[in-house]
């Protein structure tokens, strides 16, 4: 058998465990192809569903990262390895962190006294209660 035929059947062999596994359809001809479709909707790389195999990874995780990538389409591009790693949880941490805004710590308050800037954070006095407390500073870079 020649090295190209070996290489297709292996890729059909992934494809078609994939497909069972994750109860999908093939929608191509071509096993070879580097980008594959699936329920004439989901186009995922063969290396995406070589790792998908590889790693036993759940059912209907792929339509998650899927979903999340399509729908995040204004951020990174995240990975499925990265994905199923967590880094997707970091990033939305991040996104709910740096969509806050100083608020006192006790009741609540945002009528805040800006007081001074410390390594770990930004100092506040709260308008309300007077109560004066360290604001985390989000983090401007992770990974
Ligand atoms: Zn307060």
């Amino acid at each position: 058998m020649e090295l190209k035929d070996k290489y297709a059947q292996l890729c059909k062999e992934y494809i078609d465990a994939f497909c069972e596994k994750q109860d999908m359809v093939f929608s191509e001809e071509v096993y070879t192809d580097y980008y594959l479709v699936f329920n004439d909707f989901y186009i995922i790389d063969i290396e995406t569903v070589r790792y998908d195999i590889d790693n036993n990874i759940e059912k209907g995780v792929i339509k998650d990262w899927y979903n999340y990538n399509a729908s995040n389409f204004q951020n990174t591009y995240v990975n499925y390895n990265s994905y199923i790693m967590g880094v997707h949880k970091v990033n939305q941490e991040q996104k709910d962190e740096s969509e806050n805004t100083p608020y006192c710590t006790d009741c609540g308050n945002e009528d805040l006294i800006y007081i001074d800037q410390y390594a770990n954070g930004e100092y506040w006095k709260c308008k309300n209660c007077e109560k004066e407390f360290i604001y985390k500073i989000k983090k401007e870079e992770y990974l």
